[in-house]
């Protein structure tokens, strides 16, 4: 385009009202700014200055939406995964952080935006179990050690309390896909609290029988776990064949993830044998990502330290496996959370950045019982629970209320915020 182009020289001007000059840099306009200074422009600079304040102005509309739908695409989850590290206390995924990767907080998990600290105590003492510490988090309520998703009138094997709708049920009876799976027992109180309503945690039959007698929607879609023998035994005492009860309702028991049908919608495995956690994940992820409804999973993996070098070492496993999830779903609709149901007496009391932590072990098994106190020079370990806060930490829509110290019953709110959803009353 040229000075002497007839179409930009002379006649209307389409950004203002004003007839184009027909020397377009020979007149001159001036123009006030707020700081008090007075400039004398060509018209084109008047244009180009017009455009870009125009421009701006646009812009100063529509980015932010952008960045705002990115930061926040979905207003609420579609899908909600919990990861439970039984008895992951602070203390040991730092020592887990040090094991496998000899240095502190480098586990996946430990770089997530929001982080709070989880009260675990119960309705009635300062350090929980994992059925109490569990059903504070799955129904948002406090109860007594023991306990399954009953109220705390509850007494440990003599009576019940009323029952505790689980977040699992809600998600059930919203019509969502739902699953738990564990490494160990899946009768075991984390994944039973989920969903199972009984005033003892020992009651494997009892517990069991209550997967194939839903209080809302069909009941819990994808089990896995282990445990099977303890759990038929105790279906048996109870003159329960769990096996048929499996069968008449067209969920088999499979012995093996191998042995499930390729597209069961709805598989139970309870092993005899160790179970492959990783793959076990993402079957249950890719069978429960068919209802387009959405889904909840609760995933355990034990962190129990009584052998120190068994419980770190599923402590970086269950990391990368987290990881590995959380690199398949889609973070703009599911909440990840991770905690712990409560924590672990394990420290790391001493030893140089360069020592092992688990620095002196093999000796100390071959000379002390499994069961006594261990003492080395990087770890130091008593064999039970204790009472001090947990990590809670999330990505996700509705991860941002997982912030500051709260109680255990406060991710159960969570998790339903993110839903979208309210508790009855
Ligand atoms: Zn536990």
């Amino acid at each position: 385009m040229s000075r002497s182009d007839p179409s930009v020289a002379g006649g209307a001007c389409k950004w203002c009202s004003r007839t184009k000059p027909t020397d377009l840099l020979a007149t001159t306009r001036t123009w006030t700014f707020p700081i008090g200074s007075s400039y004398a422009i060509g018209y084109r600079t008047e244009m180009i200055i017009r455009r870009s304040l125009l421009l701006l102005a646009v812009c100063a509309c529509i980015v932010p939406e952008a960045v705002l739908a990115q930061a926040q695409p979905n207003k609420h989850a579609k899908n909600v995964i919990l990861f439970l590290a039984d008895a992951g206390g602070i203390p040991t995924l730092n020592a887990a952080s040090a094991l496998g990767y000899g240095a502190p907080q480098k586990l996946y998990i430990q770089n997530w935006p929001h982080i709070g600290l989880s009260d675990t105590s119960t309705a009635s003492q300062w350090v929980t179990d994992s059925a109490a510490g569990m059903t504070a988090i799955v129904t948002g309520k406090k109860t007594n050690n023991g306990v399954l998703s009953q109220s705390a009138e509850s007494v440990r094997g003599e009576k019940d309390g009323a029952p505790l709708k689980t977040i699992l049920e809600y998600a059930e009876e919203k019509g969502l896909s739902t699953g738990v799976m564990t490494n160990v027992n899946i009768a075991d109180a984390t994944p039973a609290a989920c969903y199972s309503h009984v005033n003892s945690r020992a009651k494997f039959g009892d517990i069991f029988s209550q997967i194939f007698k839903p209080r809302f929607g069909d009941g819990v879609d994808v089990v896995f776990g282990i445990g099977r023998k303890p759990i038929l035994a105790s279906g048996q005492e109870l003159g329960i064949d769990l096996e048929e009860m499996a069968r008449s309702q067209q969920r088999p028991l499979y012995t093996s993830l191998a042995e499930i049908p390729a597209n069961t919608r709805r598989p139970i495995a309870v092993l005899d044998t160790p179970i492959d956690l990783p793959e076990a994940a993402r079957l249950a992820i890719k069978t429960l990502s068919k209802n387009p409804k959405g889904y909840f999973l609760m995933i355990e993996w034990d962190a129990h330290t009584d052998n120190p070098e068994r419980g770190l070492n599923n402590v970086v496993a269950f990391d990368k496996l987290i990881r590995e999830i959380a690199s398949t779903v889609d973070l703009k609709e599911t909440l990840l959370l991770f905690t712990a149901d409560h924590s672990f007496d394990l420290r790391m009391r001493g030893g140089l950045r360069t020592d092992p932590v688990l620095k002196g072990l093999p000796e100390w098994q071959q000379t002390h019982d499994p069961k006594a106190r261990i003492d080395l020079p990087v770890i130091r370990l008593e064999h039970g629970h204790t009472g001090e806060e947990v990590l809670a930490t999330s990505q996700g829509p509705g991860s941002e209320m997982v912030n500051g110290f709260f109680p255990n019953t406060r991710l159960f709110e969570v998790m339903m915020s993110a839903f979208g959803w309210t508790a009855d009353r």
